[in-house]
């Protein structure tokens, strides 16, 4: 088939590259004259494993196009994804001035009959908004299909190829299958599409973005309780995850959520029960809790350190929201950062991906090393604050004899108690007991 997508980023890249692959001609476009042309020389411009294979693989096959031309991709696709950006906007509310500037665009591009898929995180009532003001531009016949993405960012490839599910929102029939066709190749074991009408699509969204950010949340309060009455977390949170009403996914005690999608998504569904009238009260507790939780961290290290002479220096392990991924978008590793600065601290950083990024959102304000080991050098202890897994399994003696004493705050509980306490390190984590040598 031929399809357009509008939005290079996170989700647009990855859906182009993966529907490249499997045999879909595809149009890319983007704005950003630059990550246009780094994308033409086949540079990537962000980080997700497994990306970077497709994206050169299915541009040498011509299968993938990259411009900054919209009409190049209305003219020449059958079906147009949107999947730019929808920010946070002051009022909390979800800002689809983008999604409306390029619909108004492609309605003036029109020709012939296309459908236009919206990828893009979108309030309700969208469909409703682009539907009319395609319709008041153009006599040109066209369907809406609302498509929200679920991929995860560290293993969006892997989300994309092989999806839990999918949404289709849609009344049209026709284009049911036209859908079911062009996701056919990602499902071939068992058909996982899930049609409904795309308002309902839209609210899935947000639906299920506040479900998995409300367990984050619900497993982090848990953990404060059972530090303050001698419980282990990570035995509680194995104890409930085995219960296959609950499962194991999104109950890792940490230092609460962030990311480009949570946070923002929460905030705009609580906008819009306030819009109509719903008191979107779960949405806001586990909005003020999150919030608490990223604290929470912070003042564990900031309380420990009050009182020290001179400035206490930091090594900083992990800025990326999450691990294997280079977005520090609302990252409450970068929230942490700034408030062990803001507190008077000297942090020197690594990421394995997210330094640059990292280091422009805190403004420069901190040092990056290339290696993990270079940062702990005089340092007064090691703070945990992404979960990659080359953090996972450390050289133990390394961290004791280059910190000035073996001294870790975790914030991702990636240790052992019984291994930290054998190398003789004070440790501090979420939801567990400290270990003091
Ligand atoms: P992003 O910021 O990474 O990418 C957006 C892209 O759109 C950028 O490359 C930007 O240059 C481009 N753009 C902006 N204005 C444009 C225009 N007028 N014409 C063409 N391109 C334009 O965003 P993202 O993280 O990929 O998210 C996109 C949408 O998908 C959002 O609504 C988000 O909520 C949703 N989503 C994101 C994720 C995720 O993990 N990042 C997952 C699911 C859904």
């Amino acid at each position: 088939m031929k399809v357009c997508v509008v939005g290079i980023g996170y989700v647009g890249l990855v859906s182009a590259a993966c529907l490249a692959e499997a045999g879909n001609d595809v149009v890319c476009v983007d704005i950003d004259q630059k990550k246009i042309e780094a994308l033409n020389k086949g540079v990537i411009p962000i980080y997700e494993p497994g990306l970077t294979e497709i994206v050169q693989r299915n541009k040498k096959l011509g299968r993938l196009v990259f411009t900054t031309d919209l009409k190049t991709g209305v003219e020449n696709s059958l079906m147009i994804f949107l999947a730019v950006g929808t920010p946070s906007a002051e009022d909390g509310s979800a800002d689809i001035s983008t999604i409306l500037e390029v619909s108004e665009s492609i309605a003036q591009l029109l020709e012939d009959y296309r459908i236009i898929v919206t990828k893009s995180t979108v309030p309700v009532g969208t469909y409703k908004k682009v539907t009319d003001l395609i319709s008041a531009k153009t006599e040109v016949k066209f369907d809406y299909v609302s498509n929200p993405e679920f991929l995860k960012e560290g293993s969006a490839v892997e989300d994309f190829m092989r999806p839990d599910r999918i949404i289709i929102g849609t009344k049209n029939p026709a284009v049911r299958e036209l859908m079911k066709q062009l996701y056919g190749p990602f499902m071939r074991q068992s058909n996982r599409i899930v049609f409904m009408d795309p308002i309902s699509a839209e609210m899935t969204k947000y639906a299920a973005n506040t479900m998995l950010a409300t367990r984050i949340t619900f497993m982090n309060e848990i953990s404060e309780l059972c530090e303050q009455l001698g419980a282990d977390a990570e035995h509680v949170r194995r104890g409930i995850g085995s219960d296959s009403r609950i499962g194991h996914s999104f109950l890792f005690p940490g230092i609460g959520f962030g990311g480009s999608c949570f946070p923002k998504d929460i905030r705009a569904l609580i906008y819009s029960g306030n819009k109509c009238g719903v008191q979107m009260s779960l949405a806001k507790t586990v909005q003020d809790a999150n919030a608490k939780s990223q604290d929470r961290f912070a003042r564990k290290i900031v309380d420990y350190f009050s009182g020290s002479v001179g400035k206490p220096v930091l090594a900083v392990w992990g800025l990326a929201f999450k691990a294997k991924t280079d977005d520090v978008r609302e990252s409450p590793a970068i929230n942490c950062v700034k408030r062990l600065l803001d507190n008077g601290m000297k942090i020197r950083a690594y990421d394995p991906e997210a330094g640059e990024s990292g280091a422009a959102a805190l403004d420069g304000k901190i040092e990056i090393f290339d290696n993990g080991y270079d940062a702990l050098d005089g340092a007064d202890a090691l703070i945990i604050l992404t979960d990659w897994q080359e953090f996972r399994n450390p050289n133990f003696e390394s961290i004791c004899r280059r910190l000035k004493k073996p001294l870790i705050f975790d914030g991702r509980n990636l240790y052992d108690l019984g291994v930290v306490k054998k190398f003789g390190i004070e440790y501090y984590s979420v939801g567990r007991a400290a270990v003091l040598p």
